[in-house]
Protein backbone atom coordinates (compact mmCIF):
# COMPACT_ATOMS: atom_id res chain seq x y z
CA UNK A 1 0.00 0.00 0.00
CA UNK A 2 3.16 2.35 1.51
CA UNK A 3 5.08 1.38 -2.17
CA UNK A 4 6.27 3.85 -4.39
CA UNK A 5 5.49 2.40 -7.37
CA UNK A 6 2.14 1.48 -6.69
CA UNK A 7 1.61 4.98 -6.01
CA UNK A 8 3.07 6.55 -8.93
CA UNK A 9 1.23 4.17 -10.83
CA UNK A 10 -1.74 5.70 -9.62
CA UNK A 11 -0.58 9.39 -10.86
CA UNK A 12 0.40 8.14 -14.20
CA UNK A 13 -3.35 6.30 -14.63
CA UNK A 14 -5.54 9.39 -13.35
CA UNK A 15 -4.96 12.90 -14.85
CA UNK A 16 -8.31 13.74 -13.30
CA UNK A 17 -8.36 14.66 -9.19
CA UNK A 18 -10.77 16.36 -6.91
CA UNK A 19 -8.20 17.88 -5.02
CA UNK A 20 -4.56 18.56 -5.12
CA UNK A 21 -2.37 19.71 -2.58
CA UNK A 22 0.95 21.04 -2.61
CA UNK A 23 3.21 20.42 -0.08
CA UNK A 24 3.73 17.77 2.55
CA UNK A 25 3.88 18.95 5.88
CA UNK A 26 1.61 18.94 8.90
CA UNK A 27 -0.72 21.23 6.78
CA UNK A 28 -0.71 20.15 3.74
CA UNK A 29 -0.96 16.55 4.97
CA UNK A 30 -4.16 17.76 7.46
CA UNK A 31 -5.92 18.55 4.22
CA UNK A 32 -5.06 15.32 2.19
CA UNK A 33 -6.67 13.53 5.49
CA UNK A 34 -9.27 16.02 5.78
CA UNK A 35 -9.99 15.66 1.82
CA UNK A 36 -9.71 12.13 1.10
CA UNK A 37 -11.54 10.89 4.45
CA UNK A 38 -14.76 12.64 3.34
CA UNK A 39 -14.43 11.23 -0.09
CA UNK A 40 -12.81 13.42 -2.28
CA UNK A 41 -10.26 11.96 -4.80
CA UNK A 42 -6.98 13.21 -3.38
CA UNK A 43 -3.46 13.54 -4.46
CA UNK A 44 -0.49 15.40 -2.19
CA UNK A 45 2.67 16.22 -3.85
CA UNK A 46 6.00 17.00 -1.93
CA UNK A 47 8.73 18.28 -3.57
CA UNK A 48 11.25 16.19 -0.98
CA UNK A 49 9.78 14.39 2.12
CA UNK A 50 7.13 14.45 4.38
CA UNK A 51 7.85 17.05 6.77
CA UNK A 52 11.70 18.38 5.51
CA UNK A 53 10.13 21.77 5.72
CA UNK A 54 9.49 23.55 9.45
CA UNK A 55 7.03 20.87 10.59
CA UNK A 56 10.23 18.54 11.84
CA UNK A 57 11.61 21.07 13.36
CA UNK A 58 9.36 22.59 15.66
CA UNK A 59 9.22 22.66 19.56
CA UNK A 60 7.65 19.28 20.01
CA UNK A 61 4.99 20.77 21.94
CA UNK A 62 1.10 20.11 21.70
CA UNK A 63 -0.19 22.90 23.25
CA UNK A 64 -2.55 25.91 23.67
CA UNK A 65 -0.01 28.42 24.04
CA UNK A 66 0.67 29.84 26.96
CA UNK A 67 2.38 32.77 25.92
CA UNK A 68 -1.25 33.59 23.64
CA UNK A 69 -3.23 33.52 26.56
CA UNK A 70 -0.89 35.99 28.23
CA UNK A 71 -1.42 38.39 25.14
CA UNK A 72 -5.14 38.01 25.72
CA UNK A 73 -6.25 35.84 22.39
CA UNK A 74 -8.41 33.93 24.41
CA UNK A 75 -10.16 32.07 21.57
CA UNK A 76 -7.07 30.80 19.84
CA UNK A 77 -6.27 29.04 23.14
CA UNK A 78 -9.81 27.42 23.47
CA UNK A 79 -9.20 26.35 19.84
CA UNK A 80 -6.00 24.87 20.09
CA UNK A 81 -6.74 23.16 23.54
CA UNK A 82 -9.46 21.28 21.94
CA UNK A 83 -7.40 19.97 18.95
CA UNK A 84 -4.28 19.31 21.60
CA UNK A 85 -6.88 16.68 23.15
CA UNK A 86 -7.65 15.36 20.13
CA UNK A 87 -4.32 14.59 18.91
CA UNK A 88 -3.71 13.10 22.25
CA UNK A 89 -6.41 10.68 21.39
CA UNK A 90 -5.94 10.02 17.75
CA UNK A 91 -2.43 10.23 18.10
CA UNK A 92 -2.00 8.33 21.58
CA UNK A 93 1.24 6.78 20.50
CA UNK A 94 3.08 9.78 19.85
CA UNK A 95 1.71 12.77 21.74
CA UNK A 96 1.72 12.22 25.22
CA UNK A 97 0.73 14.59 28.56
CA UNK A 98 3.78 16.75 29.68
CA UNK A 99 4.30 18.82 33.13
CA UNK A 100 5.89 21.86 32.75
CA UNK A 101 7.32 23.71 35.57
CA UNK A 102 7.83 27.50 35.86
CA UNK A 103 10.60 28.87 38.27
CA UNK A 104 9.36 31.55 40.07
CA UNK A 105 12.39 34.11 41.63
CA UNK A 106 9.38 36.57 42.70
CA UNK A 107 6.48 36.37 44.81
CA UNK A 108 4.42 38.24 42.55
CA UNK A 109 5.02 35.58 39.87
CA UNK A 110 3.93 33.25 41.28
CA UNK A 111 0.52 34.35 41.54
CA UNK A 112 0.17 36.21 38.63
CA UNK A 113 1.31 32.83 36.84
CA UNK A 114 -0.97 30.50 39.07
CA UNK A 115 -4.08 32.40 38.31
CA UNK A 116 -2.86 32.80 34.40
CA UNK A 117 -2.63 28.84 34.16
CA UNK A 118 -5.94 28.27 35.92
CA UNK A 119 -7.46 29.73 33.10
CA UNK A 120 -5.13 27.76 30.68
CA UNK A 121 -7.41 24.69 32.39
CA UNK A 122 -10.50 26.13 32.74
CA UNK A 123 -10.02 26.65 28.63
CA UNK A 124 -8.91 22.75 28.36
CA UNK A 125 -12.77 21.95 29.48
CA UNK A 126 -13.39 18.22 29.29
CA UNK A 127 -9.77 18.00 27.27
CA UNK A 128 -8.14 19.06 30.56
CA UNK A 129 -4.39 17.09 30.70
CA UNK A 130 -4.18 18.09 34.43
CA UNK A 131 -4.93 20.43 37.13
CA UNK A 132 -2.12 22.99 37.28
CA UNK A 133 -0.78 24.09 40.92
CA UNK A 134 1.61 26.13 42.71
CA UNK A 135 4.58 24.52 44.13
CA UNK A 136 7.19 25.81 47.21
CA UNK A 137 10.85 26.06 46.64
CA UNK A 138 11.92 22.72 48.42
CA UNK A 139 9.18 20.54 45.70
CA UNK A 140 11.13 22.82 42.91
CA UNK A 141 14.02 21.94 43.52
CA UNK A 142 13.65 18.39 44.19
CA UNK A 143 11.76 18.17 40.63
CA UNK A 144 14.07 20.13 38.69
CA UNK A 145 17.98 18.95 40.08
CA UNK A 146 19.25 20.90 37.37
CA UNK A 147 17.72 24.46 38.48
CA UNK A 148 19.43 26.90 39.95
CA UNK A 149 18.18 27.79 43.05
CA UNK A 150 19.53 31.41 44.45
CA UNK A 151 16.62 33.68 44.92
CA UNK A 152 13.90 30.89 44.21
CA UNK A 153 10.63 31.20 45.60
CA UNK A 154 8.75 28.63 44.29
CA UNK A 155 7.43 27.58 40.64
CA UNK A 156 4.05 26.88 39.00
CA UNK A 157 3.20 23.04 37.61
CA UNK A 158 1.08 23.31 34.31
CA UNK A 159 0.65 20.56 32.01
CA UNK A 160 0.60 20.22 28.10
CA UNK A 161 1.46 17.57 24.98
CA UNK A 162 4.63 16.47 23.60
CA UNK A 163 5.09 14.36 20.23
CA UNK A 164 7.61 13.51 17.67
CA UNK A 165 6.48 15.88 14.92
CA UNK A 166 7.96 14.35 11.94
CA UNK A 167 6.86 10.43 12.94
CA UNK A 168 3.37 12.06 13.32
CA UNK A 169 3.93 13.40 9.48
CA UNK A 170 4.96 10.36 8.23
CA UNK A 171 1.52 8.66 10.04
CA UNK A 172 -0.62 10.99 8.71
CA UNK A 173 0.71 10.68 5.36
CA UNK A 174 0.11 6.61 5.68
CA UNK A 175 -3.64 7.07 6.86
CA UNK A 176 -4.08 9.15 3.91
CA UNK A 177 -3.31 6.59 2.09
CA UNK A 178 -5.28 3.91 4.04
CA UNK A 179 -8.11 6.34 3.56
CA UNK A 180 -7.75 6.35 -0.58
CA UNK A 181 -5.69 9.23 -1.25
CA UNK A 182 -2.91 9.28 -3.48
CA UNK A 183 0.02 10.73 -1.55
CA UNK A 184 3.94 11.04 -2.78
CA UNK A 185 7.35 12.37 -1.46
CA UNK A 186 10.16 13.19 -3.94
CA UNK A 187 7.67 15.04 -6.26
CA UNK A 188 8.00 18.62 -6.79
CA UNK A 189 4.86 20.90 -8.54
CA UNK A 190 6.98 23.28 -10.87
CA UNK A 191 4.04 24.98 -12.59
CA UNK A 192 0.12 25.97 -12.37
CA UNK A 193 -1.96 25.03 -15.17
CA UNK A 194 -5.17 27.64 -16.00
CA UNK A 195 -8.34 27.03 -18.48
CA UNK A 196 -8.89 29.62 -21.24
CA UNK A 197 -10.75 31.71 -18.31
CA UNK A 198 -7.57 32.04 -16.22
CA UNK A 199 -8.93 29.68 -13.41
CA UNK A 200 -6.23 27.01 -11.97
CA UNK A 201 -7.35 23.62 -13.04
CA UNK A 202 -4.44 21.85 -12.22
CA UNK A 203 -0.66 20.85 -12.00
CA UNK A 204 2.39 20.31 -14.21
CA UNK A 205 4.63 18.00 -11.02
CA UNK A 206 7.94 16.19 -11.75
CA UNK A 207 8.77 12.84 -9.98
CA UNK A 208 12.61 13.75 -8.71
CA UNK A 209 13.83 10.19 -9.02
CA UNK A 210 12.79 9.04 -11.99
CA UNK A 211 12.90 12.66 -13.90
CA UNK A 212 9.46 11.95 -15.75
CA UNK A 213 7.09 15.15 -15.62
CA UNK A 214 3.20 14.72 -14.94
CA UNK A 215 -0.01 17.05 -16.01
CA UNK A 216 -2.46 16.89 -13.72
CA UNK A 217 -5.88 18.19 -13.53
CA UNK A 218 -7.70 19.03 -10.27
CA UNK A 219 -11.40 20.75 -9.60
CA UNK A 220 -9.38 22.85 -6.76
CA UNK A 221 -5.52 23.49 -6.17
CA UNK A 222 -4.39 24.00 -2.61
CA UNK A 223 -0.85 25.78 -1.81
CA UNK A 224 -0.04 24.66 1.50
CA UNK A 225 4.07 24.94 1.01
CA UNK A 226 4.54 26.83 4.65
CA UNK A 227 7.66 29.55 4.06
CA UNK A 228 7.62 28.51 -0.02
CA UNK A 229 3.73 30.04 -0.40
CA UNK A 230 5.16 32.63 -2.51
CA UNK A 231 7.15 30.98 -4.99
CA UNK A 232 3.57 28.82 -5.57
CA UNK A 233 1.78 32.44 -5.63
CA UNK A 234 4.10 34.20 -7.86
CA UNK A 235 3.56 30.56 -10.31
CA UNK A 236 -0.14 31.36 -10.35
CA UNK A 237 0.89 35.27 -10.83
CA UNK A 238 4.10 36.45 -11.87
CA UNK A 239 3.90 39.77 -10.56
CA UNK A 240 1.95 38.92 -7.13
CA UNK A 241 3.40 40.99 -3.82
CA UNK A 242 6.05 38.89 -1.35
CA UNK A 243 3.08 38.27 1.42
CA UNK A 244 5.69 35.92 3.36
CA UNK A 245 8.82 37.12 5.36
CA UNK A 246 10.58 34.01 7.36
CA UNK A 247 11.59 34.56 10.73
CA UNK A 248 14.13 31.72 12.19
CA UNK A 249 13.59 29.79 15.60
CA UNK A 250 16.58 27.83 16.58
CA UNK A 251 16.69 24.63 18.66
CA UNK A 252 20.01 23.02 20.54
CA UNK A 253 19.79 19.45 22.05
CA UNK A 254 21.21 18.11 25.33
CA UNK A 255 21.98 15.19 26.83
CA UNK A 256 19.25 14.15 29.34
CA UNK A 257 21.63 15.21 32.45
CA UNK A 258 20.64 18.54 32.14
CA UNK A 259 17.21 17.86 33.02
CA UNK A 260 16.80 14.55 34.60
CA UNK A 261 13.46 14.35 35.65
CA UNK A 262 10.38 14.35 33.67
CA UNK A 263 9.77 17.84 33.90
CA UNK A 264 10.34 20.25 31.63
CA UNK A 265 11.11 24.02 32.13
CA UNK A 266 9.15 27.00 30.93
CA UNK A 267 10.69 30.10 31.15
CA UNK A 268 8.23 33.14 30.67
CA UNK A 269 10.00 36.05 29.36
CA UNK A 270 13.82 35.49 28.38
CA UNK A 271 15.76 39.00 27.61
CA UNK A 272 13.86 39.33 24.41
CA UNK A 273 10.78 39.34 25.86
CA UNK A 274 10.19 35.66 24.62
CA UNK A 275 9.19 32.35 26.00
CA UNK A 276 12.13 29.36 26.11
CA UNK A 277 11.25 26.01 26.55
CA UNK A 278 13.56 22.58 28.14
CA UNK A 279 12.10 19.69 27.20
CA UNK A 280 12.36 16.15 27.35
CA UNK A 281 12.42 14.12 24.04
CA UNK A 282 13.64 10.84 23.10
CA UNK A 283 15.93 10.69 26.26
CA UNK A 284 17.86 14.13 25.04
CA UNK A 285 16.25 17.77 25.98
CA UNK A 286 15.49 20.35 23.45
CA UNK A 287 15.93 24.02 24.65
CA UNK A 288 14.41 26.51 22.28
CA UNK A 289 13.50 28.56 20.91
CA UNK A 290 14.58 32.34 18.77
CA UNK A 291 12.74 34.48 16.78
CA UNK A 292 15.13 36.06 14.42
CA UNK A 293 13.80 37.42 11.06
CA UNK A 294 15.28 36.45 7.90
CA UNK A 295 15.28 38.06 4.47
CA UNK A 296 15.43 34.41 2.34
CA UNK A 297 14.06 31.28 3.45
CA UNK A 298 15.49 27.68 2.56
CA UNK A 299 15.16 23.99 3.02
CA UNK A 300 17.80 23.68 5.38
CA UNK A 301 17.81 26.94 7.38
CA UNK A 302 21.56 27.97 8.92
CA UNK A 303 21.66 28.75 12.74
CA UNK A 304 23.22 31.97 13.36
CA UNK A 305 25.81 32.48 15.88
CA UNK A 306 23.78 35.51 18.02
CA UNK A 307 21.04 32.43 18.39
CA UNK A 308 23.30 29.85 19.30
CA UNK A 309 24.83 32.57 22.13
CA UNK A 310 21.38 33.78 22.73
CA UNK A 311 20.32 30.19 24.08
CA UNK A 312 23.18 28.84 25.61
CA UNK A 313 23.40 32.23 27.80
CA UNK A 314 19.42 32.23 28.68
CA UNK A 315 19.81 28.13 29.31
CA UNK A 316 23.13 28.65 31.84
CA UNK A 317 21.43 31.52 33.64
CA UNK A 318 19.20 28.86 34.84
CA UNK A 319 20.53 25.86 35.49
CA UNK A 320 23.49 25.32 37.22
CA UNK A 321 25.03 22.34 34.97
CA UNK A 322 26.68 24.26 32.58
CA UNK A 323 25.57 24.05 29.16
CA UNK A 324 28.40 24.52 26.78
CA UNK A 325 29.08 24.46 22.42
CA UNK A 326 30.18 21.76 23.25
CA UNK A 327 27.46 19.85 25.04
CA UNK A 328 25.39 20.85 22.12
CA UNK A 329 24.68 16.85 20.42
CA UNK A 330 22.85 18.45 17.41
CA UNK A 331 21.33 22.09 16.17
CA UNK A 332 18.27 22.70 14.08
CA UNK A 333 16.39 25.96 12.95
CA UNK A 334 12.90 26.19 11.80
CA UNK A 335 11.20 28.87 10.08
CA UNK A 336 8.13 30.73 10.51
CA UNK A 337 6.01 32.19 7.65
CA UNK A 338 5.29 36.12 9.18
CA UNK A 339 3.20 38.42 6.64
CA UNK A 340 5.83 40.39 5.32
CA UNK A 341 5.05 44.36 5.38
CA UNK A 342 2.86 45.82 2.73
CA UNK A 343 4.88 48.95 3.28
CA UNK A 344 8.07 50.93 4.47
CA UNK A 345 5.98 52.17 7.20
CA UNK A 346 4.71 48.63 8.16
CA UNK A 347 6.55 45.90 10.30
CA UNK A 348 6.25 42.45 10.18
CA UNK A 349 3.69 40.64 11.81
CA UNK A 350 3.01 36.83 13.18
CA UNK A 351 0.44 35.02 10.91
CA UNK A 352 1.37 31.89 12.40
CA UNK A 353 -0.39 32.63 15.55
CA UNK A 354 -3.47 31.63 13.60
CA UNK A 355 -4.28 30.60 10.44
CA UNK A 356 -5.24 32.25 7.28
CA UNK A 357 -7.01 31.18 3.89
CA UNK A 358 -6.52 32.82 1.33
CA UNK A 359 -8.45 32.29 -2.61
CA UNK A 360 -6.78 33.87 -5.69
CA UNK A 361 -8.60 35.09 -8.24
CA UNK A 362 -8.06 32.66 -10.40
CA UNK A 363 -9.17 30.25 -7.56
CA UNK A 364 -5.32 29.09 -5.84
CA UNK A 365 -6.16 28.14 -2.32
CA UNK A 366 -3.56 29.20 -0.01
CA UNK A 367 -3.28 27.72 3.77
CA UNK A 368 -0.61 29.20 5.96
CA UNK A 369 0.20 30.01 9.47
CA UNK A 370 -1.25 28.21 12.37
CA UNK A 371 0.80 25.60 14.00
CA UNK A 372 1.16 21.79 14.39
CA UNK A 373 -1.03 21.74 17.39
CA UNK A 374 -4.12 23.12 14.86
CA UNK A 375 -3.57 21.10 11.61
CA UNK A 376 -6.66 19.22 11.78
CA UNK A 377 -8.19 22.29 12.46
CA UNK A 378 -6.76 24.36 9.82
CA UNK A 379 -7.45 21.47 7.43
CA UNK A 380 -11.15 21.35 7.92
CA UNK A 381 -11.45 25.00 7.24
CA UNK A 382 -9.21 24.76 4.58
CA UNK A 383 -11.86 21.96 3.12
CA UNK A 384 -15.08 24.28 4.27
CA UNK A 385 -13.55 27.08 2.25
CA UNK A 386 -13.37 24.86 -1.18
CA UNK A 387 -17.57 23.52 -0.74
CA UNK A 388 -18.70 27.02 0.13
CA UNK A 389 -16.69 28.65 -3.00
CA UNK A 390 -18.61 25.53 -5.05
CA UNK A 391 -15.65 23.75 -6.01
CA UNK A 392 -16.39 20.90 -4.58
CA UNK A 393 -19.78 19.12 -3.32
CA UNK A 394 -20.56 19.50 0.37
CA UNK A 395 -19.21 16.31 2.29
CA UNK A 396 -19.18 16.17 6.15
CA UNK A 397 -15.58 16.47 7.97
CA UNK A 398 -14.79 13.19 9.36
CA UNK A 399 -11.67 13.55 11.55
CA UNK A 400 -12.66 14.46 14.71
CA UNK A 401 -12.57 10.75 15.79
CA UNK A 402 -10.53 9.57 13.38
CA UNK A 403 -7.69 7.48 14.50
CA UNK A 404 -4.29 8.29 13.14
CA UNK A 405 -2.30 5.01 11.82
CA UNK A 406 -0.67 3.38 14.28
CA UNK A 407 -2.68 5.05 17.36
CA UNK A 408 -3.45 2.20 19.62
CA UNK A 409 -4.91 3.82 22.77
CA UNK A 410 -2.37 1.78 24.85
CA UNK A 411 0.86 2.82 25.10
CA UNK A 412 4.37 1.37 26.99
CA UNK A 413 7.05 3.70 26.56
CA UNK A 414 9.47 1.81 28.51
CA UNK A 415 10.40 0.23 25.00
CA UNK A 416 11.89 2.91 21.90
CA UNK A 417 9.96 1.09 19.92
CA UNK A 418 6.53 2.77 21.25
CA UNK A 419 6.53 5.39 18.57
CA UNK A 420 5.41 2.81 15.95
CA UNK A 421 2.43 1.65 18.01
CA UNK A 422 0.40 -0.63 15.94
CA UNK A 423 3.49 -1.27 13.48
CA UNK A 424 5.74 -2.63 16.20
CA UNK A 425 4.62 -6.25 15.40
CA UNK A 426 6.04 -5.15 11.71
CA UNK A 427 9.43 -4.83 13.47
CA UNK A 428 9.22 -8.16 15.04
CA UNK A 429 8.45 -9.51 12.10
CA UNK A 430 11.47 -8.09 10.40
CA UNK A 431 14.08 -9.46 13.55
CA UNK A 432 12.15 -13.18 13.31
CA UNK A 433 13.12 -13.04 9.42
CA UNK A 434 16.45 -11.87 9.96
CA UNK A 435 17.81 -11.92 13.05
CA UNK A 436 20.74 -9.64 12.00
CA UNK A 437 18.34 -7.06 11.88
CA UNK A 438 18.05 -6.44 15.38
CA UNK A 439 21.83 -5.01 15.94
CA UNK A 440 21.70 -1.48 16.95
CA UNK A 441 22.72 1.32 14.48
CA UNK A 442 25.27 3.31 16.74
CA UNK A 443 26.68 1.78 19.98
CA UNK A 444 24.99 5.07 21.43
CA UNK A 445 21.39 4.90 20.18
CA UNK A 446 18.79 2.47 20.62
CA UNK A 447 17.64 2.10 17.13
CA UNK A 448 18.15 -0.99 15.20
CA UNK A 449 18.94 -2.08 11.44
CA UNK A 450 15.22 -3.21 10.88
CA UNK A 451 13.77 0.22 11.85
CA UNK A 452 15.75 1.33 8.16
CA UNK A 453 14.32 -1.23 6.92
CA UNK A 454 10.73 -0.71 8.04
CA UNK A 455 10.96 2.88 7.25
CA UNK A 456 11.72 1.99 3.27
CA UNK A 457 9.16 -0.80 2.95
CA UNK A 458 6.49 0.82 5.27
CA UNK A 459 7.27 4.23 5.77
CA UNK A 460 8.40 5.38 2.28
CA UNK A 461 11.73 6.86 2.87
CA UNK A 462 13.69 7.00 0.22
CA UNK A 463 16.96 8.62 1.00
CA UNK A 464 19.62 8.74 3.78
CA UNK A 465 18.14 12.12 5.03
CA UNK A 466 14.65 10.54 4.79
CA UNK A 467 15.50 7.64 7.59
CA UNK A 468 17.89 9.41 9.72
CA UNK A 469 15.89 13.24 9.99
CA UNK A 470 12.64 12.28 10.09
CA UNK A 471 12.22 7.98 11.01
CA UNK A 472 14.53 7.28 13.69
CA UNK A 473 15.24 11.27 14.51
CA UNK A 474 19.19 10.34 14.95
CA UNK A 475 19.63 13.89 12.91
CA UNK A 476 18.06 15.97 15.30
CA UNK A 477 19.26 13.86 18.53
CA UNK A 478 22.87 12.84 17.92
CA UNK A 479 24.49 14.00 15.01
CA UNK A 480 27.69 13.35 15.13
CA UNK A 481 26.24 9.57 15.59
CA UNK A 482 24.19 10.24 12.70
CA UNK A 483 26.77 11.32 10.08
CA UNK A 484 28.80 8.05 11.28
CA UNK A 485 26.29 5.51 11.03
CA UNK A 486 25.39 6.82 7.49
CA UNK A 487 27.27 4.66 5.28
CA UNK A 488 25.30 1.16 7.47
CA UNK A 489 22.26 3.05 6.52
CA UNK A 490 23.14 4.38 2.98
CA UNK A 491 23.96 -0.18 2.44
CA UNK A 492 20.56 -0.98 4.19
CA UNK A 493 18.60 1.34 1.73
CA UNK A 494 20.78 0.51 -1.48
CA UNK A 495 19.70 -3.37 -0.66
CA UNK A 496 15.92 -2.54 0.05
CA UNK A 497 15.85 -0.06 -3.38
CA UNK A 498 18.13 -2.24 -5.31
CA UNK A 499 20.04 0.46 -6.17
CA UNK A 500 23.69 0.96 -7.15
CA UNK A 501 27.19 1.05 -5.43
CA UNK A 502 27.47 4.47 -6.80
CA UNK A 503 23.85 5.88 -6.05
CA UNK A 504 25.25 4.76 -2.59
CA UNK A 505 28.39 6.84 -2.62
CA UNK A 506 26.74 9.78 -3.55
CA UNK A 507 23.49 9.35 -0.86
CA UNK A 508 26.73 9.38 2.37
CA UNK A 509 28.50 12.57 0.80
CA UNK A 510 25.32 14.29 -0.06
CA UNK A 511 23.54 13.30 3.66
CA UNK A 512 27.15 14.01 5.45
CA UNK A 513 27.43 17.62 4.12
CA UNK A 514 24.09 18.43 4.88
CA UNK A 515 24.12 16.50 8.71
CA UNK A 516 27.62 18.81 9.15
CA UNK A 517 25.22 21.87 10.09
CA UNK A 518 23.23 19.90 12.77
CA UNK A 519 27.14 19.87 14.39
CA UNK A 520 27.64 22.39 16.77
CA UNK A 521 31.64 23.44 16.09
C1 LIG B 1 10.94 27.23 15.57
C2 LIG B 1 9.52 26.76 15.52
C3 LIG B 1 8.98 26.04 16.58
C4 LIG B 1 7.66 25.58 16.53
N1 LIG B 1 7.17 24.85 17.57
C5 LIG B 1 5.89 24.41 17.54
C6 LIG B 1 5.40 23.60 18.59
O1 LIG B 1 6.11 23.24 19.53
N2 LIG B 1 4.10 23.20 18.52
C7 LIG B 1 3.28 23.55 17.50
O2 LIG B 1 2.10 23.19 17.52
N3 LIG B 1 3.73 24.30 16.46
C8 LIG B 1 5.02 24.72 16.46
N4 LIG B 1 5.52 25.45 15.40
C9 LIG B 1 4.66 25.70 14.25
C10 LIG B 1 4.61 24.49 13.30
O3 LIG B 1 5.85 23.83 13.26
C11 LIG B 1 4.22 24.97 11.91
O4 LIG B 1 3.01 25.70 12.01
C12 LIG B 1 3.98 23.82 10.94
O5 LIG B 1 5.02 22.88 10.98
C13 LIG B 1 3.87 24.40 9.52
O6 LIG B 1 3.61 23.35 8.63
P1 LIG B 1 3.40 23.63 7.09
O7 LIG B 1 2.94 22.36 6.50
O8 LIG B 1 2.52 24.83 6.90
O9 LIG B 1 4.84 24.04 6.54
P2 LIG B 1 6.10 23.11 6.24
O10 LIG B 1 6.28 22.07 7.26
O11 LIG B 1 7.26 24.01 5.97
O12 LIG B 1 5.70 22.35 4.90
C14 LIG B 1 5.70 22.93 3.63
C15 LIG B 1 6.16 21.86 2.66
O13 LIG B 1 5.94 22.30 1.31
C16 LIG B 1 6.91 21.68 0.51
N5 LIG B 1 6.97 22.38 -0.79
C17 LIG B 1 7.37 23.66 -1.02
N6 LIG B 1 7.29 23.94 -2.34
C18 LIG B 1 6.84 22.82 -2.96
C19 LIG B 1 6.57 22.49 -4.34
N7 LIG B 1 6.76 23.37 -5.31
N8 LIG B 1 6.12 21.24 -4.63
C20 LIG B 1 5.93 20.31 -3.63
N9 LIG B 1 6.19 20.58 -2.33
C21 LIG B 1 6.62 21.83 -1.99
C22 LIG B 1 8.18 21.82 1.35
O14 LIG B 1 9.20 20.92 0.95
C23 LIG B 1 7.65 21.56 2.75
O15 LIG B 1 7.84 20.21 3.17
C24 LIG B 1 6.85 25.89 15.41
C25 LIG B 1 7.39 26.62 14.33
C26 LIG B 1 8.72 27.03 14.39
C27 LIG B 1 9.29 27.79 13.23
Amino acid sequence: MFNRETLVNQVNSNPNWDVIIIGGGATGLGVALDAATRGYKTLLLEQVDFAKGTSSRSTKLVHGGVRYLAQGNVDLVREALYERGLMLKNASHLVSKQSFIIPNYRWFDSAFYTLGLKVYDLLSGKLSFGKSTRINKSETVSRLSTLKNDKLKGGVVYYDGQFDDARLAVNIAQSCIENGATVLNHFKVNTLLKNTDGKINGVVAKDTESGLEYKLNAAVVINATGVFSDAVLKMDNISAKTSIRPSQGIHLVFDKSYLPGNDAIMIPKTEDGRVLFLVPWHNKVVVGTTDTLLDSHSLEPKPLEQEIDFILQTANKYLNKKATRKDVLSIFAGLRPLAAPKDNSEKTKEISRSHKIIVSSSGLITITGGKWTTYRRMAQDTINKVIALKKLPKLKCKTKDLLIHGANGIVDRSNHLYIYGTDQTLIADLITENPDLSVRLHPRLQFTKAEVVLAVRNEMARTIDDVLARRVRVLFLDAKAAIEIAPLVGELIREELNQTAAWKAEQISDFVKMAEQYVLK
